[in-house]
């Protein structure tokens, strides 16, 4: 008799590996780590199961190691990467790669040291003065590090004792010498948050409706919940409360998750400043060892609430009784390389599995969770009104189409009579902020409020065209056209790395006039900087948030008012609570409005009500001015009246013929190769052999469409051709895409690679 064990490996393969185990081994759970053999390699990989086979039936190698005292991999957090797997047709090695961090599947190393660090611990109180003055009179350092230790309630790191006060280890060994302290080792969290302000307690008692939200998840254990929440309702009071009551157990934990930490720099200090070290932030900038650090105090239990982007629902925590999933709708919850998970639909499988609550949260849903919701499979919870009375900011629009008219402005949605046409104007400030707009940001300055202007677009100009060919500079390698950037001066591709200096003439026709088109973050400072020089402006798109707290220190500045105008991409539209933000400008609402992508105006309005929900926090109210050029487009006119449940029913109209979800599944299978010829006849092949299965096996109600190329048909120098399925059949979907996941093999030439992309957040 053999024992056995199957484990999956960090391959990319549908399948999992027999190990043979020792006759005397106890038990192995599933979700332990093993470090076997692998064609000539180690690797590690997670056992799946344990067997015996009466009679061997061939020879198995033997498991190297067993690094793991308990399971890595919890069996609730087990199931879920299953159907990770499943859902997504990728391989469970692929699913397990993205839950555990880097440091663990390391064969040479699977068990890296913990960091560990010296600490001073006072061993003698001295409570006697004169005992003091006698035994530090001749060793006044040795008095101030006893000192400064005691005002350290007693311990503290030797690093840190040395570094604040400037004396030499040696002064912090004389006193351990003289038994005054000792001197011990422990582990450290390798913290980066440590140092951080964790931002102001609330507070506040919820109010009624956040209360009533409160009862209605904690009564009803294993729900999901849609809250449907204003900008500004309170939904962060919400979360906390659901919180600290499920945590209430001692033996509970719960996971937080937020599109960006980075982004969210209020709302994470919020958790911790209420939660203070039981949580454990999982930011995305955390070097591979800070991660391994946060993975084992959430492992060992010693922290059991974790915050973090999309990755953080694979938080190794025990008892999960709460997920709260902020701002559900973002697209960042979806991984975009394999596998292709979304983090909200993850969060909900594994809650199911665990016994959690679920809270999906967002003024702006998603069409799928707000179908869900109003189809009865989610608790669909609303906070329709701002906390405290405080109402949502009054929307104008500017139509900046020719002679300029402005509509709304009195209540949210009420029009006004267009004022006098002014004359057109050429002035190239003008062309970018509009009359009123400039007319509010003045009046908003010299009120000593604040200013967010939003344009989503980062660089100085989206290209550079030739005026007598028409000719666009585009990146050698990706079919996009490269973004012109000023400090320093460089064209650059936002898809790859490529960048070059500029030509001050055409690439193609020689021709020596090349003028700037469309409108960046960058040339809106300058114009703006031009105008009003004594405006203090502070630019915050990806180009000026490099470091990791880069975006914190820009937010900062903001709260201590010493910004008047917080300009920038989308990073400026979500969580940010300043109360002195009393108008928010929308320099070009259009941005996204035309990518061919059937979630482009749902992204549109999204952007436009969270950026809206910025002003008139506090007791100042505040005003919202649109510029755009697509005045009756639904997306904009939703926006307008603040109408969440509106512009809903209008998408999911358009999202019926063609059918795009949430009115039907949809999987997105992507063909790129280096060659264009062989791209587009192997996406062919692909499109031929699953219509062929649909007939073989006599399969219904499976559209396909396709093969054509991507909308950006070639990037990274890889051309790209795609076909979509679409089905009302989950389940179905879900087989054919297995199916084509692991029967289906590629011409292996000119670097064909075929990528499935299920419930795809674009189609680009
Ligand atoms: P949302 O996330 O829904 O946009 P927040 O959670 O940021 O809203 O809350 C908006 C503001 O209202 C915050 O400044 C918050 O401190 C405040 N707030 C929330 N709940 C209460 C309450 N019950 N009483 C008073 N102020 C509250
Ligand atoms: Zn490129």
């Amino acid at each position: 008799m053999l024992r056995l064990v199957d484990v999956a490996l960090p391959v990319p393969l549908f399948r999992t590996f027999s190990y043979a185990i020792p006759p005397e081994m106890p038990t192995v759970l599933p979700g332990t780590r093993v470090v076997v053999p692998l064609r000539g390699r180690r690797e590690v990989g997670i056992v799946v199961a344990e067997r015996v086979e009466a009679t061997p039936e061939r020879e198995y190698k033997p498991v190297l190691a067993f690094p793991d005292e308990s399971p890595a991999v919890t069996p609730a957090l087990f199931a879920t990467l299953e159907w990770i797997g499943t859902h997504y047709a990728a391989s469970f090695g692929s699913a397990l790669r993205a839950a555990l961090p880097v440091l663990l599947t390391s064969a040479a190393a699977p068990n890296p040291g913990e960091k560990r660090e010296r600490i001073a611990i006072i061993t003698r109180a001295l409570d006697s003065l004169m005992e003091r003055d006698a035994l530090f009179k001749r060793a006044k350092r040795q008095r101030d590090v006893y000192q400064l230790l005691e005002a350290l309630n007693g311990q503290a790191p030797v690093r840190t004792l040395v570094e604040q006060l400037k004396v030499s280890e040696g002064v912090v060994a004389g006193l351990a010498d003289r038994g005054l302290i000792r001197i011990s080792q422990r582990a450290v969290l390798r913290d980066p948050f440590a140092g951080r302000p964790s931002g102001p307690s609330p507070v506040h008692d919820p109010t009624v409706a956040q209360q009533g939200v409160i009862d209605a998840v904690s009564s009803t254990p294993g729900s999901v919940t849609l809250l449907h929440g204003v900008t500004g309702s309170g939904k962060t009071l919400v979360y906390l409360e659901i919180l600290r009551r499920v945590l209430a157990d001692p033996s509970a934990s719960a996971i937080v998750l937020v599109p960006e930490i980075a982004l969210t720099p209020q709302t994470v200090g919020r958790f911790r400043s209420v939660f203070g070290d039981q949580v454990a932030v999982l930011h995305s900038a955390l070097s591979d060892g800070e991660r391994l650090d946060a993975w084992r105090v959430l492992h060992r239990g010693e922290r059991r609430i974790a915050v973090g982007a999309r990755s953080a629902v694979f938080a190794p925590l025990r008892n999960v009784r709460a997920i709260i999933v902020d701002e559900e709708h973002e697209a960042t919850y979806k991984q975009n390389e394999s596998p292709r998970y979304h983090a909200r639909d993850v969060a909900i499988v594994r809650a199911r599995h665990e016994g959690a609550v679920v809270v999906l949260g967002s003024a702006t849903p998603s069409l799928e969770s707000w179908v869900h919701a109003r189809e009865g499979r989610y608790q669909l919870q609303s906070l329709p009104d701002r906390v405290g009375g405080g109402v949502l900011p009054v929307v104008q629009l500017v139509d900046v189409r020719g002679p300029r008219r402005v509509q709304g402005g009195e209540a949210p949605g009420e029009r006004v009579a267009a004022p006098p046409q002014t004359p057109r104007v050429l002035d190239p400030f003008r062309r970018v902020i509009s009359e009123p707009l400039e007319r509010a940001l003045e009046e908003c300055v010299a009120r000593e409020e604040q200013a967010i202007l939003l344009l989503n677009r980062r660089g100085y100009a989206s290209f550079l065209q030739c005026v007598a060919c028409g000719d666009v500079a585009a990146c050698p390698n990706c079919s996009i056209s490269l973004t012109y950037h000023r400090t320093p001066e460089r064209l650059t591709c936002h898809y790859c790395a490529h960048h070059e200096v500029p030509r001050t003439t055409c690439g193609r026709c020689g021709a020596e006039k090349v003028r700037e088109r469309g409108l960046g973050t960058q040339q809106v400072e300058r114009l703006l900087g031009d105008r009003m020089p004594k405006l203090r402006i502070a630019r915050m798109d990806l180009d000026t948030t490099t470091g990791k707290w880069a975006h914190a220190d820009i937010l900062d500045r903001v709260a201590r008012r010493e910004v008047d105008v917080l300009l920038g991409t989308q990073m400026i539209a979500k969580g940010l609570d300043f109360a002195n933000v009393t108008l928010v400008g929308v320099v070009d609402a259009d941005v996204g409005m035309n990518l061919p992508d059937f979630r482009a105006a749902e992204r549109t309005f999204q952007l436009l009500a969270q950026v809206a929900g910025r002003a008139g926090r506090g007791v100042k109210g505040g005003r919202v001015i649109v510029q755009t050029r697509m005045a009756e487009h639904h997306a904009i006119q939703c926006a307008l009246t603040h109408d969440f449940i509106a512009f809903a029913e209008h998408e999911l109209a358009d999202r019926t013929s063609p059918p795009y979800p949430p009115t039907i599944r949809l999987a997105n299978v992507v063909v790129s190769g280096l060659d264009e010829a062989e791209v587009a006849s192997a996406s062919q092949g692909v499109t031929d052999w699953i219509k062929r299965l649909v007939q073989a096996r006599g399969i219904e109600g499976l559209r396909v469409t396709g093969p054509a190329p991507c909308a950006i048909d070639r990037i990274k120098q890889r051309w790209r051709w795609h076909l979509l399925l679409k089905t009302g059949d989950a389940r179905m979907l879900t087989k054919v895409l297995l199916y084509l996941a692991q029967r289906y093999k590629l011409p292996d030439r000119a670097g064909l690679r075929l990528t499935i992309d299920r419930d795809p957040a674009t189609l680009l």
